[in-house]
């Protein structure tokens, strides 16, 4: 038989303490969507099922625990980390899901400027991993557009691109190897090794997963030298279907990365082609 709310609730107290359970109205709504339906929660009307809680996880230990609770109890999870989702990622499909949320595992594990890596929690956000690693005249080389709110965890569940992956690859050729937890509350590390001969690379059973498969807690990226020299350069070219030819070409030839934004902006002229840097 299904578990109620209140049940649900205090098992999850049980397990990460009350102060780590959210029980509070108007954040359960919000945890129910994600920015897919934005007009919702400006709205205030709800349509999605609301979960019984969101568990702020503190530690791997956490995430162990509770995923081993909810498959035990059947109870729907819904992975979360810098909530930036705009697909329905986030919605809860069943009611009393819990939400389990590690954006509070922010901790920059270490930064290896010799094997040139870097590990995060899941909870880290893109944005302050650059910040660190530029103190050392390094990149993660990763720039999607919500670098200033997304975080690793998130980052890695579904594997995403930036405005520089032309150039270092997406974030599935950034993982080096990270921890994960699985259903049933399986710890499991795919080890930061520089190459893997032997067998399928398993580390892409989890990237892009999208919290359907396993919790991602940890991650190990690349890092890459600051060039300051792929800072923003502009081309001009009389018609998009030019920009765009020679965005191909410059990448074929390994230039920094073309962007070729819309032509006209508010009756404004605008550059047919942009090289987007980190500056
Ligand atoms: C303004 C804006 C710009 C964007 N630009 C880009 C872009 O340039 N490139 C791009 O690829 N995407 C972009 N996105 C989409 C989004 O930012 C990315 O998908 C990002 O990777 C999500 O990270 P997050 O930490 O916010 O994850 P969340 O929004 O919290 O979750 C996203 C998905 O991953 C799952 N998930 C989250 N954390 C975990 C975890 N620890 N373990 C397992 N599963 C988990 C969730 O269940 C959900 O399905 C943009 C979004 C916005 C709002």
């Amino acid at each position: 038989m299904a578990l109620s709310k209140t049940a649900i609730v205090q098992g999850l107290q049980g397990i990460v303490g009350g102060a780590n359970v959210i029980t509070d109205e108007k954040e359960l709504q919000q945890s129910s969507i994600d920015r897919l339906r934005l007009y919702e929660d400006v709205h205030g009307v709800f349509t999605r099922p609301i979960p019984a809680a969101v568990v702020m996880a503190r530690s791997t230990q956490h995430v162990a625990e509770v995923l081993k609770y909810a498959n035990k109890s059947r109870i729907n999870v819904v992975a979360r980390t810098g909530r930036t989702a705009t697909e329905g990622g986030l919605e809860t499909a069943v009611a009393n899901s819990i939400v389990l949320d590690g954006s509070g595992m922010n901790g920059i594990l270490k930064i290896d400027t010799y094997n040139m890596q870097a590990t995060a929690q899941c909870g880290v956000c893109l944005q302050t991993l650059e910040d660190e690693v530029r103190k050392h005249g390094l990149t993660t080389g990763h720039s999607p557009q919500s670098k200033p709110i997304a975080q690793m965890g998130g980052l890695v569940a579904t594997r995403s691109i930036g405005q520089f992956s032309t150039l270092y690859g997406g974030i599935e050729d950034m993982v080096v190897g990270l921890e994960a937890v699985f259903a049933d509350g399986t710890i499991t590390r795919i080890k930061n090794v520089p190459r893997r001969a032997v067998g399928p690379d398993i580390r892409h059973v989890v990237i892009g997963n999208e919290g359907a498969l396993c919790y991602i807690t940890e991650v190990t990226v690349k890092l890459f030298p600051y060039l300051p020299q792929n800072n923003v350069r502009r081309l001009h070219a009389e018609k998009h279907a030019h920009g765009l030819r020679g965005a191909a070409q410059g990448d074929g030839r390994g230039l920094p990365p073309l962007r070729c934004p819309p032509v006209r902006s508010a009756g404004r002229r605008l550059p047919l082609l942009e090289v987007r840097g980190e500056g």
